[in-house]
């Protein structure tokens, strides 16, 4: 159909004038709206009993926030259960991703409308809104939700099936199949008084991350391998983090899962673009060592660092001394500040505690200490393993090894470039 067939078509559904509707119709194209998406808003300018409130049928990879209400025929991916309070009250809510043909989506639904993964639905009326930057389904009271016979085929695979590595904050309703490294039963003021969790760390073959078991769960215990159906990711304490609720399934594995050595390796740039990980491995030059490094001194009650006998919260107090470095890694694509505590600060400094203070003494300054590692690590190439939060205080790794790297550097470069290139 060319312009002026399209036109004819409006001007007669409508009962307006044809010229009217066809520059109207040449403006919209020129500007490169879609021409359905232009006859529809021309619809609506000219009014066709649809009011504008009636929504458009959408191809899931063509939902933009700016959306406004859509109608999506969709194959269910996944779909998890949680609560949250909302409003002051508990509320079950239903999460997960649709997908169709041209692309996939977030959703939530506010209603229990059933929809179980591998379904193909019709989602009539669903909001648009912007979470994230990205678009999301909100399937509520006005929404209606009919099973359809065919599946739609789709490029995407049903069901939550992740590996830890693959996770970021924000999945919903995923499945893993992980080994309990540490677990531990604590007692926290929840927003129903005080009630037990379960915290720890998973593992499994591409990586580790911490968790919360919010309704302790008896599989989830040391050492045990476990699947776990609809775990969600949230950040916290700028790393992602699995949570276990009351709605997901935790059930024990015969076979003990395999949980790898090592931690990823990653350009420290593209490390802190994901935002936070639990256990990665940088390789870089250290720059400087920062402000606050060598000998410190901490407050008896927070354990934060004082400066001149001054807590910011607890006022004068009686300094307990300690050692830490905070040293500044880059690798050319990107720069993290990497923290050792008193073990590995003292394998930099070459000396214990007493040493620091005894050096301290003698020279009548504290600074010889911070001094004397800057001449030991500064401008040397180091390969660290630990967790790197990412958060309003910067990109932070809390190293667990800091080791001078006995890479090659031109095969590091290499890699770099093709990782660049990739
Ligand atoms: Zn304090």
């Amino acid at each position: 159909m060319d312009l002026d067939s399209h036109a004819e078509e409006l001007a007669s559904d409508l009962g307006v004038d044809k010229a009217e509707v066809k520059a109207d119709l040449a403006n919209l194209v020129e500007y490169s709206v879609p021409i359905d998406e232009a006859k529809g808003s021309l619809r609506r300018k000219y009014g066709d009993g649809t009011d504008s409130g009636t929504p458009s049928t959408a191809d899931i990879g063509e939902i933009t926030p700016d959306s406004g209400n859509v109608t999506v025929t969709a194959r269910v991916l996944t779909a998890g259960k949680r609560s949250i309070r909302y409003q002051g009250s508990d509320q079950v809510i239903v999460e997960g991703r649709l997908a169709d043909g041209t692309g996939a989506v977030d959703y939530t639904a506010w209603e229990e409308f059933g929809l179980s993964p591998g379904d193909t639905v019709t989602v009539g009326n669903a909001s648009v809104r912007e979470w994230d930057g990205e678009p999301e389904l909100n399937l509520g009271e006005s929404t209606s939700v009919s099973l359809e016979d065919d599946p739609l085929a789709v490029p995407y695979e049903v069901g939550g099936e992740a590996e830890l590595a693959e996770l970021r904050s924000g999945d919903r309703a995923r499945t893993i199949a992980v080994r309990v490294l540490e677990c531990e039963r604590r007692t926290i003021d929840g927003r129903d008084g005080e009630t037990e969790i379960l915290s720890g760390v998973f593992g499994d073959e591409s990586g580790r991350l911490p968790f919360t078991n919010w309704d302790p769960d008896p599989a989830i215990e040391e050492g045990a391998s476990v699947r776990i159906e609809n775990a969600y990711v949230r950040e916290f304490r700028g790393v992602p983090e699995v949570n276990v609720s009351e709605f997901s399934t935790v059930s024990p594995l015969e076979e003990p899962v395999v949980v790898g050595e090592d931690a990823p390796e990653m350009p420290i740039g593209e490390a802190v673009a994901t935002g936070g990980v639990y256990d990665v491995q940088l390789v870089g030059d250290v720059l400087a060592v920062r402000d606050g490094s060598g000998l410190i001194q901490r407050c008896p009650e927070c354990n934060r660092v004082i400066q001149k006998g001054q807590c910011r919260t607890h006022g004068e107090v009686e300094g307990v001394d300690d050692l830490r470095v905070k040293a500044i890694l880059d690798d050319g694509t990107g720069t993290v500040t990497v923290v050792l505590d008193d073990e590995l600060t003292e394998t930099v400094y070459g000396g214990s505690l007493e040493d620091a203070l005894e050096e301290a003494r003698e020279a009548m300054d504290q600074e010889v200490v911070a001094d004397r590692i800057r001449e030991r690590i500064v401008g040397r190439e180091y390969r660290v393993r630990g967790h790197l939060s990412v958060d309003e205080y910067g990109a932070n790794l809390d190293a667990a090894t800091f080791a001078e790297s006995d890479d090659d550097p031109a095969d590091r470069a290499r890699a770099l470039l093709a990782e660049v290139d990739a």
